[in-house]
């Protein structure tokens, strides 16, 4: 077993990871990132379409080239990287936290250290997590794994492609595969408006003449040892037509219908989970529930754009090396959803302090109003011209809009969308 001594592990080496650890580094700390993949970079590296990076670089960038930018900065501040390594286990020791990693050519690697930094990313929802009626052939399988099949193994995983959910990476895929060849034949989505970006709409499906079936669902796959077809019906009264009905023949059916964060590590070492991001309950420094744990990109909420993980990580690698410095705790009030809110992160607000956050929406709405009230006063009101669930939102809240002592004891920041 290898043992090794740090101030801060960082757990995996995605976009999230890599801003997180560069900032523990720059203000002083010793840094180990421990990464389950033989590459640094985590999902960036298999999405080579541009439109990465527009807000942290000005520039528009691929997904490798945006990782490329944090990759050598890392390996140039000295930071340890564990490569082809998992990480087990986290624990509690008298003297703060042990993390336990499985390595391909080191076998147990066992880290003393004060600080751990969850960027394990998010997993996305298969056929187990939807309900589709039919058999079980071969050709069912994640827009994201297909996306690592095609741009990283250079294998084509069907030629008549239907997409189900109009998320953002399957609106990618139906592009990439038109553009490898394939016929992606419909996307057919359940909910009356897409999930993914207008952005995506356009230049994915619209651009290349792709149908996007709004309201509908898959009633039935089809297929002996491969998928032969799909039945799409509309929805009528939230259940589908029958009458309606339709059948499409492909052979490959890729899943888009949305993604988890991946807590089971941190649900194991007692993190609390907040139920409406599914990511880690955090605080104004993004440490969790867990003393001595913080969380950070995918891990603690879907985002929609990796700027705005980049920004977060450095700012929870900030916050955590402030902590391992003894910095003292500011005081904090609590933040909650209000009407029309899903979740907004993190769930505390540092009084004195800029506070950043990110939220979703629970409605589709043009014309909305962000309404944010501290201790019941309106401490924010901004015009949204459209709000919808697929789309984060993001504001931030100024120093003096947040005062030591608010009015009340009862006095939380409450955020609404009207
Ligand atoms: C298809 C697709 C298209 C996108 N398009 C855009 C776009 O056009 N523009 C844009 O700005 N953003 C886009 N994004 C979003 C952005 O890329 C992501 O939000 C961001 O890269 C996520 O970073 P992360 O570090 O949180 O997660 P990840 O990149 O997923 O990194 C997590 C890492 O943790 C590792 N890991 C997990 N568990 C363990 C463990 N137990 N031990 C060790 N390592 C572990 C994983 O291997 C992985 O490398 C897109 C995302 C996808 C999937």
């Amino acid at each position: 077993m290898i043992h090794r001594n740090v101030d801060a592990v960082v757990i995996g080496g995605g976009s999230a990871g890599l801003a997180a650890a560069l900032a523990l580094r720059t203000a002083g700390t010793t840094v180990a990132i421990v990464e389950r993949e033989p590459f640094l970079g985590g999902i960036l590296l298999q999405c080579i379409h541009s439109g990465f990076g527009l807000h942290e670089f000005r520039q528009d960038l691929t997904g490798p080239e945006y990782a490329a930018r944090f990759v050598g900065p890392v390996r140039e501040a000295g930071i340890e990287v564990f490569l082809n390594t998992t990480v087990m286990e986290i624990g509690e020791e008298p003297t703060g936290r042990s993390v336990i990693a499985l390595s391909q050519n080191q076998g147990v690697v066992r880290f003393a250290t004060r600080a751990v930094v969850l960027a394990m990313g998010c997993r996305e929802r298969n056929r187990g997590n939807v309900a589709i009626a039919g058999t079980r052939p071969a050709g069912v399988l994640t827009a994201g794994l297909a996306q690592r099949l095609v741009n990283i193994e250079g294998c084509i995983p069907g030629r008549r492609v239907v997409i189900v959910g109009s998320g953002d990476i399957g609106l990618i895929m139906a592009r990439r595969l038109t553009l490898v060849g394939c016929d992606v034949l419909a996307v057919v989505e359940i909910q009356p408006y897409p999930s993914g970006s207008a952005r995506n709409i356009v230049q994915c499906l619209n651009d290349y003449s792709i149908p996007l079936h709004l309201g509908h669902v898959v009633t039935r796959i089809e297929g002996r040892d491969r998928v032969e077809a799909v039945r799409i019906a509309p929805l009528s009264d939230g259940r589908a037509d029958a009458g309606k009905e339709r059948r499409i023949e492909c052979d490959t059916v890729l899943l888009s219908v949305g993604l988890i964060p991946e807590n089971e590590l941190s649900r194991a070492a007692g993190v609390p989970i907040d139920e409406g991001s599914s990511g880690p309950h955090v605080d104004a420094d993004l440490m969790t529930g867990a003393p001595g744990i913080f969380a950070c990109g995918n891990v603690l909420h879907v985002h929609d754009l990796v700027d705005y993980v980049t920004e977060e990580a450095r700012r929870c690698g900030e916050r955590a090396a402030a902590w391992l410095s003894g910095a003292r705790k500011d005081a904090m009030l609590p933040v909650v959803p209000g009407a029309n809110v899903r979740y907004v992160v993190p769930n505390a607000c540092a009084a004195g302090r800029k506070n950043v956050f990110y939220l979703r929406a629970l409605v589709v709405k043009n014309d909305a109003l962000l309404d944010v009230r501290v201790g019941g006063r309106q401490a924010r009101s901004q015009k949204l011209s459209h709000v919808q669930p697929s789309e984060m939102i993001r504001f931030s809240l100024e120093p003096d809009a947040v005062p030591e002592r608010p009015a009340g004891e009862e006095a939380v920041v409450e955020v609404s969308i009207r």
